[in-house]
């Protein structure tokens, strides 16, 4: 247990106590980055991202998050469950090609709730059928929050791309599981544990350290991965916004027993957020 990390969660859970008990809005530093890079998705603006947050059932807890997260007219919240008997076989489902990841400068940050690894706008994209979105950011859950047929993985790591005028964002859902890395991947998730940020939460630039998104991608997924779930839904952090189209694939990478543990060191709080209801939306999958 990584003891400077639970001091500043209990510091923000104190101080967000405070403001709350002051009635006071002012937003503070810690606020889960999930959502900072799309805080026009939230129904109720950037303030709402900026809220410290829990996953528990405290105050600041799930059922307590603004934005759009807990409101009656909400209908399209993440993460959900996947039944795949459900999930219709759509034949004319476009593949994702990844080709447009490039090698980029490892720049990691925090918050205290998990890893992220930053990217400047236009370093990396996707494109699916004719659009492109440009990857923003990818981050870290711990255990899944997706779940397939009620079964969630160790962890799953959350790539963002945004459209041209980060109005719609694509989330690529990569599942992790205890096991056997790729040499590539073992390699990438390795240079990530060794630049995890400082415990002042500032951000890690390390000199002349590249990485590779696509070093993360499952075995058979690049340059193209079709073979996936697809359901509209939304951010899985305050303020929740509606604009998020996920791609689930259904193929696993996996990271060593030795490696989860670092993640779980490092972070110790899971952050999954409780699985949504469908409300009957479609959940549509490559055949
Ligand atoms: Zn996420």
């Amino acid at each position: 247990m990584n003891c400077n990390r639970i001091l500043r969660l209990l510091l923000a859970f104190s101080i967000s106590f405070f403001l709350i008990t002051c009635q006071s809005s002012s937003p503070v530093s810690n606020a889960q980055t999930d959502a900072q890079s799309s805080s026009s998705a939230g129904n109720s603006g950037a303030d709402c991202a900026k809220e410290p947050f829990t996953y528990d059932n405290g105050p600041l807890g799930q059922s307590h998050w603004c934005g759009a997260c807990n409101l009656a007219i909400s209908k399209l919240q993440a993460p959900i469950n996947i039944n795949t008997k459900d999930a219709q076989i759509d034949g004319s489902l476009p593949s994702i090609n990844f080709s447009g990841y490039k090698a980029t400068k490892l720049v990691t940050s925090e918050n205290v709730h998990t890893l992220k690894v930053d990217y400047k706008k236009g370093e990396s994209s996707i494109t699916i059928g004719k659009e492109q979105f440009k990857l923003v950011e990818f981050h870290f859950h711990r255990p899944s929050e997706e779940a397939i047929n009620n079964h969630r993985t160790a962890m799953v790591i959350h790539l963002v791309h945004a459209n041209a005028d980060a109005t719609a964002f694509v989330a690529i859902s990569v599942l992790v599981e205890e096991g056997n890395s790729t040499p590539k991947t073992a390699a990438l998730v390795n240079k990530l544990i060794q630049y995890f940020p400082p415990p002042d939460g500032l951000q890690n630039a390390p000199a002349g350290v590249d990485i590779n998104a696509a070093d993360l991608l499952p075995v058979g997924s690049y340059p193209e991965n079709r073979n996936y779930f697809r359901y509209g839904g939304s951010l899985t952090t305050p303020a929740c916004g509606e604009n998020v189209t996920f791609y689930v694939l259904k193929t696993p990478v996996r990271f060593s027993a030795e490696q989860l543990k670092q993640f779980e060191r490092h972070y110790p709080f899971p952050n999954a957020r409780n699985i949504q209801n469908t409300n009957g939306r479609p959940v549509v999958q490559t055949k």
